[in-house]
């Protein structure tokens, strides 16, 4: 911890607090400047009392932190960039990933023709949520286990790993059983024991931005997974809420180059979430690929008009076509396949 004095103050106000900061079991090293005295205290904050509320005394002015908050997840522990490997997809690696799929699972046809067209067009993953985390208690809510059952259904067909959305911890198992990839949603995200269970059942997690979230907060969260045994973590940037209404979030495509300088996870880009308009979802795939996103996570619906969520965000499968065409020059640029 770094503790800087308040100018001005007496040597006995000094001595008192380099007493404390002893008592409390940290080594001082004092640096004095021209106008006020910083003190570097040494020693573990796991073990020993905290250093924090020396704020609350009259004499000083200010207590940082030297050592960054989170541990596993920094590029300072793991250097090189990790990979997560699921069903023989490597993501992180060279070779950039696409999932795509329907908001929501809503029927064996529905999600059948979503799995068919984004496998032609080059997906590697499908995407559908069985369980929705809806805003109102009074809209579709998934379809739960049957959900599940039809994207393994479509994982046999199409050989297309799946990710769908985990949304309580009483279901951690239930979930971890049909799905690839666990998602935890943006309204979860700090959902502590719901990311220890999802850490738990083994499966790589995919952990959304809070909507609200500061990046350190999400690197934070990401923390409880690999704190928690679970080495295979992805972060997804899915938009923030900002004052802006012309979309309904507003993706925040500087996540990425953070993340990458303070992370070694991979990063994935949602633009459903993070635009609500598939009249934006191409371009701004095309911003997530240029800086250096690892996946996209991209919502197709065989007719958007009627889906039962989301219908607003959703490609057709000819625009998710064009958008697998039309981001091949920008990964050939920034040298991924
Ligand atoms: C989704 O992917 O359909 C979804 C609900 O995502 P988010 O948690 O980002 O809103
Ligand atoms: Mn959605």
């Amino acid at each position: 911890m770094i503790i800087v004095l308040k100018p001005q103050i007496t040597k006995k106000e000094e001595t008192a607090v380099l007493r404390e900061i002893r008592r409390r079991g940290y080594r001082p090293h004092i640096m004095r400047g021209v106008a006020r005295t910083v003190i570097g205290a040494i020693g573990d904050e796991q073990t020993h009392q905290t250093l924090e509320t020396l704020i609350n005394w009259s004499q000083v002015e200010s207590v940082m932190p030297v050592q960054k908050r989170y541990k596993l997840v920094s590029r300072e522990a793991h250097p090189t960039d990790s990979t997560v490997s699921v069903r023989g997809n490597v993501i992180g690696g060279k070779k950039f990933h696409v999932m795509a799929g329907p908001c929501s699972v809503e029927s064996e046809e529905q999600l059948m023709a979503v799995a068919r067209a984004v496998k032609t067009a080059g997906a590697t993953f499908l995407r559908g949520g069985a369980f929705k985390p809806r805003t109102s208690p009074y809209e579709f809510q998934g379809l739960g286990q049957k959900g599940l059952k039809l994207l393994a259904k479509a994982r046999a067909e199409t050989g297309l790993a799946v990710i769908t959305e985990l949304l309580s911890e009483d279901h951690a198992e239930l979930v971890a059983e049909y799905a690839d990839i666990l998602q935890i949603g943006t309204r979860n995200a700090q959902n502590f024991q719901l990311l220890i269970a999802a850490a738990k059942t083994g499966k790589p997690i995919l952990l959304k931005r809070g909507m609200s979230m500061r990046i350190e907060e999400w690197l934070l969260a990401g923390e409880y997974v690999l704190s928690n045994e679970n080495p295979n973590l992805l972060f997804c940037e899915r938009g923030i809420r900002t004052f802006e209404t012309y979309t309904r979030n507003t993706l925040d495509l500087s996540a990425i180059p953070i993340i990458k300088q303070e992370s070694h996870c991979p990063v994935i880009i949602d633009p459903s979430q993070g635009s609500g308009r598939a009249d934006l979802v191409i371009a701004m795939c095309k911003g997530a690929v240029a800086m250096g996103a690892d996946a996209l996570l991209v919502e197709v619906h065989p007719d958007p008009a009627k889906a039962w969520s989301d219908g607003a965000q959703q490609l057709t499968p000819d625009l998710f076509a064009r958008l697998m065409t039309d981001i091949q020059p920008l990964l050939a640029a920034v040298g991924r396949e």
